[in-house]
């Protein structure tokens, strides 16, 4: 028996002009996801089909589990619309199955003689007669068996599902992640992700004060975030000129909120550069002293970007617990010292001054050094490991 994979899209189909764009990039999106895995995939506009083989359901719902845009899917039998073919299918995916049921009928074709209460309550009738160790229960069953009719075919299913929500990546034009190799910013691009926004990371390093494992560790947390995307241009910027500027010419105690308006000037360069039109960061409200509401508005007045914090409002715990879902979390918790932490002050001003941040700004050339920064960043483009092994497409085509 003929088994397919229904994606429902869910969130999509509110976006009534645009539904088309969303449903071809989810498309596009799921076909690279399932790129060397002997699939066929069609769509219409209330949903998408994947005919797969057996032996590779496991590894295709695992990469489904990991596209924004689907609302829920299903594992359904597929069957002509025919009503004794129905029936023997509806039988055949109860097996296994004990306790209370009910049918639920969908008929989106019209031309299928009998009404959808109708045949549930047929369908209820054959299934008991062939399975007397079953029950029915229309208020609080078990398993409700749904029955989707549509022309050509019928689909049984028993079991929904959830996907990850949001939209399809790709959907919303391009932000920078500044991504760090802490807990917060990897979780802040998958919050970006899920609005199906597309990203490139920026890194600021500060070699030799920080190591190439804290590098490593930033290109693996990429890697982490490809998962839910198909590839991750990580920026590398050389930071070190400007923050041991910072350090010889300012206030200690101004040292990081300079630093922090420093690194958005550059973020606001790169995000012309490479046609970017939001910053994301990992900033909680109130987390750390640059991160009071104060610090926020003093160091964001350097860019007219959006600069958009999706862990702003959320608990640490709270972003621990995501960390750990997308499993980021092992990887950020490794020791490596990051540029922030290596010239952080004793006492780091928590509500600090415009002037005063003008004041000690005025001590060094920053745009000359921002120019050369920026003409030498380095770019790597990464992408998710390849677990899924090469497979031949012509069985199923
Ligand atoms: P995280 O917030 O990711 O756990 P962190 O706590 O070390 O890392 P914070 O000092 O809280 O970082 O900085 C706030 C945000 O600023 C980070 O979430 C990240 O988006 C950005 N940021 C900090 N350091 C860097 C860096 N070296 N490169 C890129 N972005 C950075
Ligand atoms: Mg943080």
């Amino acid at each position: 028996m003929d088994r397919v994979i229904l994606i429902k899209y869910g969130e999509l189909t509110t976006k009534k002009g645009n539904r088309k764009f969303f449903i071809n990039t989810l498309y596009q999106n799921i076909q690279k996801k399932l790129k060397n895995m002997p699939v066929k995939i069609s769509r219409d506009i209330s949903r998408m089909y994947i005919h797969f083989r057996d032996e590779d359901l496991e590894t295709i719902l695992a990469n489904i589990n990991q596209i924004f845009g689907i609302h829920t899917y299903q594992v359904a039998y597929q069957v002509e619309t025919d009503i004794s073919k129905i029936q023997s299918t509806c039988l055949l995916a109860l097996d296994g199955i004990h306790g209370s049921f009910k049918v639920e009928t969908k008929r989106s074709e019209k031309s299928f003689p009998i009404p959808s209460t109708e045949f549930s309550r047929q369908l209820g009738g054959f299934l008991l007669k062939n399975r007397s160790d079953l029950t029915v229960d229309v208020h609080h069953p078990d398993t409700t068996l749904c029955v989707e009719i549509l022309k050509e075919y019928t689909y049984v299913y028993s079991k929904v599902y959830y996907g990850l929500g949001g939209y399809p990546v790709g959907t919303q034009p391009r932000a920078l992640l500044m991504l760090s190799g802490g807990i917060d910013s990897p979780v802040a691009g998958y919050l970006a992700l899920k609005r199906g926004v597309r990203l490139d990371a920026v890194y600021f390093e500060a070699l030799p004060h920080t190591s190439l494992e804290a590098r490593n560790k930033v290109i693996s947390l990429s890697k982490k975030l490809c998962q839910y995307t198909d590839h991750i241009r990580l920026h590398i910027v050389p930071f070190t000129k400007i923050q041991e500027e910072i350090y010889k010419k300012c206030d200690k105690d101004y040292g990081i909120t300079i630093m922090r308006r420093m690194m958005y000037r550059i973020m606001q360069r790169l995000a012309k550069k490479y046609k970017a039109l939001a910053i994301v960061n990992g900033e909680s409200i109130g987390q750390v002293a640059s991160q009071t509401l104060t610090s926020m508005q003093v160091i964001n007045s350097v860019t007219n970007m959006p600069v958009i914090r999706p862990v702003a409002c959320l608990d640490k715990l709270e972003i621990i617990e995501l960390a750990k879902k997308i499993d980021t979390y092992d990887i950020s918790i490794l020791p490596y010292e990051d540029c922030c932490t290596i010239f952080v002050p004793k006492h780091p001003v928590i509500h600090p001054r415009l002037e005063e941040c003008l004041k000690n700004e005025a001590n060094f050339d920053y745009e000359k050094l921002i120019d050369e920064i920026v003409d030498q960043v380095i770019t790597i483009s990464i992408t998710a490991e390849e677990k899924i092994e090469n497979e031949s497409f012509d069985s199923l085509l």
